[in-house]
């Protein structure tokens, strides 16, 4: 553990810190943010006083990135929610922005030495420990992914950078730099597994113990993380981060039972129903989306910001000795469908899929036939064969039958031959309209 004092801290304490805090970031947020003062005082708060403490949270309103978005001007393009000066400002990443034009985030110094804590516990909750190297598979560039990096040194690691889409330098820096210790999105962890395996390559030999998987959901679905696993012979970990609060704010232990929060102190979780916004408790077992409120900020401080992360909460006491909540990604918000008033994550579809291996590749590509998040039954779901494997009826009955049993979703499987389905060297995309 890098900061055991931090880590170990009885949760009621963590929250009685966290609370003075927070009422210090919402006084800042009346003196320094133009949108937070607007927003706070329409809802008929007049100042940080009146906005209450932090177990009050839930009656402020919360706030959706494109609202922020919407306050960008030519003079101000980073947004109304600016607090700092020009001079404060050290460094402004940029989000990949699916709209085509990027969104901002400033941080001033403090910010981003409080990114690289964050980012360093929640990395290092995997196992990793100084002395050991790391590879990244990475393109960090404009993007927040480069401050998780930097935590990395911090933890007293060699960094091995390494970048996107170059499989082959991946692998030869993996066989003569040996690290321990690889991260990566949970598609090219599964990339790598087929593409060594078609070269006779070693995966399973190689120096990496632990691969470290984040940037998309689905590194803690237990059928899917087998399968890394098996193709690795590494412990293989998810960490989670957000890009307008921070890159890498959530990670697992050993325990692999759910991810820890590295941003404590920094960082404050909710959960919430994603249809009405109401907030739900954060008991062990419950699922919704995931709000975030920035405790000590100074550049562009979000408040309860809603990340479109579907998440479930875990609350049993970790062995680790790591407390608080612990959350498990089950899917963004955004991807999620609706079939006949039953939530349903494409990543849970893969995950039921999975469980078809050897006779199954494990890529599925979900169809929706209808725009926008409802859709009427089946819902269409392509399900690739293993190599050399060929259709049959009753292997598509039987994922269909066990998609109705898990998800409680009728389906309508097609079975494709394997390499119909694309790969990615990045985040994989399972729907398709
Ligand atoms: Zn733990």
């Amino acid at each position: 553990m890098l900061a055991p004092e931090v880590e170990t801290r009885p949760w009621a304490e963590q929250l009685a810190a966290d609370d003075a805090c927070y009422r210090t970031q919402l006084a800042y947020l009346f003196d320094r943010s133009a949108f937070y003062r607007e927003k706070l005082t329409a809802a008929g708060f007049s100042s940080g006083r009146a906005a209450g403490r932090l177990a009050d949270i839930a009656q402020l309103p919360l706030t959706n990135k494109h609202e922020i978005k919407a306050t960008t001007t030519r003079d101000n393009p980073i947004g109304a929610h600016l607090c700092a000066a020009r001079s404060e400002i050290v460094r402004i990443y940029s989000t990949s922005g699916t709209t085509g034009v990027p969104s901002y985030v400033p941080l001033t110094a403090g910010d981003l030495d409080n990114w690289v804590t964050a980012s360093a516990r929640s990395y290092a909750a995997s196992g990793i420990a100084a002395g050991q190297r790391i590879v990244s598979t990475y393109d960090a560039g404009p993007f927040v992914a480069g401050a998780a990096l930097a935590a990395f040194e911090r933890i007293g690691l060699g960094h091995i950078p390494i970048g996107t889409g170059n499989t082959e330098r991946l692998m030869r820096s993996i066989e003569l730099l040996r690290p321990e210790a690889a991260v990566l999105t949970p598609s090219y962890a599964a990339y790598l597994v087929e593409w060594t395996a078609e070269r006779d390559v070693a995966l399973r030999g190689s120096s990496v113990k632990r691969v470290l998987v984040a940037g998309e959901p689905g590194g803690g679905e237990p059928g899917f993380r087998a399968k890394l696993q098996g193709g690795w012979g590494a412990r293989v970990t998810e960490a989670m981060g957000i890009g307008d609060i921070g890159p890498s704010l959530w990670g697992e232990c050993e325990e692999q039972d759910g991810m820890h929060l590295g941003a404590r102190g920094f960082v404050h979780a909710e959960l919430i129903d994603p249809d009405t916004g109401a907030p739900l408790e954060m008991d062990d077992g419950a699922t919704g989306e995931l709000v975030l409120t920035h405790l000590q900020h100074r550049a562009a401080p979000l408040l309860r910001f809603r990340t479109r992360d579907h998440v479930e909460v875990r609350t049993t006491l970790c062995r680790c000795g790591r407390t608080g909540p612990r959350l498990r990604c089950i899917g963004r918000t955004d991807d999620m469908l609706i079939v006949r008033g039953v939530n349903v994550f494409p990543s849970a579809l893969r995950e039921v899929v999975s469980a078809f291996a050897p006779d199954v590749s494990g890529q599925i590509l979900v169809m929706p036939r209808a725009p926008g998040a409802r859709q009427d039954p089946p819902l269409p779901v392509a399900v690739e064969l293993a190599r050399g494997a060929t259709a049959n009826r009753r292997l598509a009955e039987a994922i269909r039958e066990r998609m109705r049993e898990a998800l409680v979703v009728q389906t309508r499987v097609q079975l494709v031959p394997w390499g119909n389905l694309r790969r990615t060297e990045y985040k994989s995309k399972l729907v398709e309209r």
